[in-house]
């Protein structure tokens, strides 16, 4: 009778080895399945679920089936759906989603009644108020406090448990208390705290965690590796009774430590779970041997790991690709010509993916696949335009208002970089308006009525800034940028003394994102058709959400290297593998840094885990391109590829 369902799963073409049969068989107590990229873990866990229903008789609505992004829970689903011996209502009364997504569903069974903030900008505008309040809104980034906060949370630290060891902690303490506090006054949750909200629940109310237990008799935990502290405590308590509790990862794969995910808690399950059944699995079966071989090569030059090589089922197939084009601009050009050929050729779009380690590195090829007008659709957290990004955001404001002066809401918006607030902005707004408009220039008359209440220095230097913003709109729009950083208005400097007090990593990536703006700007002749461009990309962002529910559109997809993980695609593009993007700028700064000798390897660890990632997601065909220049400097081709490649110089890197 096992051996029946082995057989339906290999007349649906997967024939499972032995250590996959073994972690399907292992259905009671607790097991650790530790295994390389592709090599079968999710397919073992659906397997294993189809096992537990067909051959074991096992309730599908006691089995919890936990994954950790969106993007792979509905692929997940959509397995689920196809494994043989399932029939589509046991598969569907299985609980299968991410741990946001169950916890939210517990939550509110039990009655919470919250709402979910799940926006980012509403976050920032939260941090910011309170910054304000504390007078110390140019001292902080929003972004790295909000990171700073969630990785407390993700390690159930409360803001009465935080080491206050410094001034800067004491600081950020009270913002986090304030922000635990404005959120609670308007009840709303972060995504953190449905986490924490579980663990209590789960802590204090021991009925309500038996009713789960009950409930929830099998459970199954995909990704494990990229577990936080909290999530790992909640999974233990959901399962200290049955301990029927199968957890699958790959140590290598572990890339979200910035938000406080440790492989830990997986490397130590047996030390929790003493008699735990260990299985390893080394055969990929997903990719080609020339990608298995770059995966492998790649992820060896890590001191820190379990070690493990993987072998390879699939015949010789095409080699790895490389490209070097020279620049981002030429790299999009590129790969849509080469989207084009294989479209050409009768190849699906779904099949393609796009890896890039940061949204700022997507930007020129989402714009390129818009102009060629190839389908595509872009996954991750953000929903926003690159140029909505709050460090770009002020740059496009100021371009708005050169064009045109009357733009009240693209003045507030930008009040802060002419270091006048946006209250006494929008004051002096409302003041003009009860006087009546009698010009077309709202830019300049509300700056001269600022201007006028100083005096000396300050009053001059907002006339010269008035000056400067209507010379912008008669310039090319790179010029215009480059005049927004440096002349003037120096935007720059400001976001420097913005950064100088902080404990950020964030200034290489704002520094970054102003480059790639200028350079998407490049090729406009004015502003004012680079805003009309910038319009056209905002729509095709607005329309993401609507084109990500449909799961089978025939689009190319675009993602983050984070968002990519567990998936898989034919053919994979890996742009921007340079140094400083790919192992990227701030961890080669928090590597330099002397004090933190251990951080040091772990941020370019952590980076080159990335780079694994991203290639083993390419079944049949992989390209690496590693542009020559990047923010106008000359940039070498990204350690990860030159180790593992034995490539002698650039020259035979073609
Ligand atoms: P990742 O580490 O990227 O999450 P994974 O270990 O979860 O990878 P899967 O996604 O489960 O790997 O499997 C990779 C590919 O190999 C899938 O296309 C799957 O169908 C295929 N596969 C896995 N096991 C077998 C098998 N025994 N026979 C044939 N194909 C298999
Ligand atoms: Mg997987």
């Amino acid at each position: 009778e096992k051996e029946f369902y082995f057989q339906l799963l290999a007349d649906y073409g997967i024939t499972l080895n032995e250590p996959q049969q073994e972690a399907v068989r292992a259905v009671d107590g607790p097991v650790l399945i530790i295994a390389g990229a592709g090599s079968g873990k999710t397919t073992v866990l659906t397997a294993k679920i189809g096992y537990m229903i067909h051959t074991k008789n096992i309730d599908p609505s006691k089995i919890l089936l936990v994954t950790f992004t969106k993007k792979a829970s509905v692929e997940m689903i959509e397995r689920l759906a196809r494994i043989p011996g399932l029939n589509r209502s046991a598969s569907r009364a299985v609980t299968a989603g991410t741990y946001h997504s169950i916890f939210l569903n517990i939550l509110r069974q039990e009655g919470y009644n919250f709402r979910v903030l799940s926006s980012e900008r509403k976050r920032h505008y939260i941090i910011k108020t309170i910054l304000r309040k504390m007078n110390r809104q140019d001292d902080y980034a929003p972004e790295t406090i909000l990171s700073v906060i969630s990785s407390w949370k993700n390690n159930m630290i409360r803001p009465i448990d935080v080491d206050v060891n410094s001034d800067i902690k004491t600081e950020l303490r009270y913002v986090y208390e304030q922000y635990e506090k404005i959120k609670a006054d308007e009840n709303l949750y972060d995504f953190d705290d449905m986490l924490l909200e579980v663990y209590y629940l789960f802590m204090f109310e021991p009925s309500i965690l038996n009713k789960y237990q009950s409930q929830f008799e099998y459970v199954l935990c995909d990704e494990f590796q990229d577990s936080s502290k909290v999530q790992y405590e909640i999974i233990q308590m959901l399962t200290s009774a049955k301990k029927n509790l199968c957890i699958v990862g790959d140590d290598d794969q572990t890339i979200y430590g910035f938000r406080s995910a440790s492989a830990s808690y997986m490397i130590d399950f047996d030390k929790a779970y003493p008699n735990c059944r260990k299985v390893i699995m080394d055969i990929n079966y997903r990719s080609n041997p020339d990608i298995v071989g770059l995966g492998n090569s790649i992820i060896n030059v890590n001191k820190k790991r379990i070690k493990k090589t993987l072998k390879v089922v699939k015949p010789l197939g095409q080699q790895v690709n490389f490209l070097q084009p020279n620049d981002n601009e030429e790299e999009a050009r590129n790969i849509v010509k080469e989207i084009k050929t294989k479209q050409a050729a009768g190849a699906s779009l779904k099949d393609i993916s796009i890896l890039y380690r940061t949204h700022t590195t997507g930007r020129a090829i989402f714009e390129h696949l818009l102009l060629a007008d190839i389908p595509f659709i872009t996954y991750g957290r953000s929903n926003e335009s690159f140029y909505e990004n709050s460090f770009v955001r002020p740059l496009i404001d100021l371009m708005r208002l050169s064009v045109n002066p009357m733009d009240a809401d693209a003045l507030i918006s930008a009040a802060p970089i002419l270091y006048i607030s946006k209250t006494e902005a929008e004051a002096t707004i409302d003041e003009i308006s009860i006087d009546g408009f009698d010009s077309k220039d709202l830019l300049g008359k509300v700056l001269k009525r600022i201007a006028d209440k100083k005096s000396g220095f300050a009053q001059k230097s907002i006339l010269k800034k008035i000056d400067c913003i209507n010379s912008l709109a008669k310039m090319t729009a790179p010029r215009a940028i480059r005049e927004i950083r440096l002349g003037a208005i120096n935007y720059e400097r400001h976001l420097e003394l913005d950064q100088r007090k902080t404990l950020t990593v964030h200034k290489e990536y704002t520094l970054e994102m102003l480059d790639e703006c200028e350079q998407a700007a490049r090729g406009f002749d004015s502003p004012k058709s680079f805003l009309g461009f910038i319009e056209r990309v905002k729509e095709k962002n607005d329309e993401m959400e609507t084109l990500r529910s449909q799961p089978d559109i025939e689009a190319v997809r675009l993602m983050t290297i984070h968002a990519s993980k567990g998936l898989e695609f034919k053919t994979v593009f890996v742009i921007g593998a340079t140094e400083g993007i790919l192992p990227h700028a701030a961890a080669l700064e928090s590597s330099k840094r002397e004090d933190t000798d251990q951080n040091d390897q772990s941020a370019i660890e952590e980076e080159r885990r990335l780079a694994y990632v991203a290639v083993t997601r390419a079944k049949e065909e992989l390209y690496i391109s590693s542009p020559r220049m990047n923010r106008n400097n000359t940039v070498k081709i990204s350690r990860f590829i030159l180790e593992s490649m034995n490539v002698e110089g650039v020259d035979s890197f073609v």
